[in-house]
């Protein structure tokens, strides 16, 4: 509801509703000294208020019961209310999908092939893959530079010149590049050199660095941790957008199961499930997920029909010197058949 030359400017909040939280859009158009005194009176009034800019300034509430007399404030646009533990990432708050833009490419209207080795090694190998990615259609190249690797005597991932190798490719081939961050420390130097964040499945749930990233203005993408429910996976990107970053891409990467064929077991239902709770893109990595390259096609023809906005594969130029994944990640040739496939199905959906 807009406001009127009538309307209140202060008002009293009843804190009652107690599974309630309420996103109040402040109106765009009101004086500033307006828009501070609604947030002043919430602030005094409610616990834990936050305000962000998305991209009108909004203040995030807890337990309004009264949220009608919120909306009727001057300088309030509206009120939005869920009795989820969530908001700014929910289809009430917004229900249309977000685009996020990467570089050039937009993720979040038709499906988009994130490619790349599992690590950065060496700037042939490199360059080889992401010529060899991009011919066959893949929008962004991915490679990780920081490597979270379960035993500390694997390979770490090249850092700082991985990142630089990332840079040069990205200026000789035009792909935009995602690499992981996986501490505070590091944010602002991959930031420097990448075009999108990677949160990694074991930094899902760590606070410090999805705060850190709310406070970037480069795209974010959140992987689930293999242990997060759904719900978990909404909450950590709910943390990013709270804290000023609405660029974020959330990506299924396969949850810990009894099932020990794969890997993980890719929980393809999170698909249509995330579509519906949330405004966000979701994309899927069959990689990571399986662990398995003979699954990897199937898993991204299943990811697509099932409503993903994109997948995410690792691919190698020869899997079998890799320093990181080899046995999961695809021949180029097998990259180029998996984007046959997909193709195939995008014809399929044009005849309709
Ligand atoms: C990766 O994408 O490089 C990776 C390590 O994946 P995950 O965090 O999903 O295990
Ligand atoms: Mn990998």
């Amino acid at each position: 509801m807009t406001s009127t030359g009538r309307s209140p400017t202060t008002v009293t909040i009843k804190l009652e509703n107690e599974n309630s939280l309420c996103a109040i859009v402040l109106d765009p158009h009101a004086p500033e000294h307006l828009k501070r005194q609604v947030q002043g009176s919430l602030e005094k009034e409610c616990r834990d208020v936050f305000s962000v800019e998305y991209p009108e300034k909004i203040v995030v509430a807890k337990n309004i019961s009264d949220t009608e007399k919120i909306s009727q404030i001057q300088g309030v646009k509206k009120v939005i209310s869920t009795t989820k533990k969530y908001i700014l990432v929910s289809r009430e708050f917004k229900d249309e999908k977000t685009v996020v833009d990467v570089g050039n490419v937009e993720i979040g209207r038709s499906p988009v092939v994130i490619a790349g080795p599992c690590s950065v090694e060496t700037e042939e190998q490199l360059m080889e893959t992401a010529k060899e990615v991009k011919r066959e259609g893949a929008a962004v190249l991915r490679g990780g530079a920081f490597k979270p690797r379960t035993s500390p005597y694997s390979f770490q991932g090249l850092g700082e010149v991985g990142l630089k190798l990332l840079a040069k490719t990205r200026d000789e081939t035009g792909l935009p590049i995602v690499t992981e961050v996986m501490d505070t420390r590091n944010v602002e130097l991959v930031e420097r050199y990448a075009d999108m964040l990677q949160v990694g499945a074991r930094n899902m749930q760590n606070f410090p660095l999805l705060k850190e990233l709310g406070r970037q203005s480069k795209p974010v993408l959140l992987k689930r941790s293999m242990n997060a429910t759904i719900e978990d996976l909404l909450f950590a990107a709910e943390y990013i957008i709270s804290h000023g970053n609405p660029h974020v891409v959330l990506c299924e990467r396969g949850i810990r199961t009894f099932e020990r064929a794969t890997r993980n077991t890719l929980d393809i239902s999170a698909v249509p499930i995330l579509n519906e709770l949330t405004h966000l893109p979701v994309i899927t990595d069959p990689s990571h997920a399986t662990e398995k390259r003979s699954a990897i096609i199937p898993m991204t023809k299943a990811a697509i029909a099932a409503g993903a906005d994109g997948v995410m594969v690792e691919v190698h130029t020869c899997p079998s010197d890799a320093l990181c994944d080899g046995g999961q990640s695809l021949r180029p040739g097998q990259f180029a058949e998996m984007m046959r496939h997909l193709r195939k199905m995008e014809e399929m959906r044009c005849v309709e």
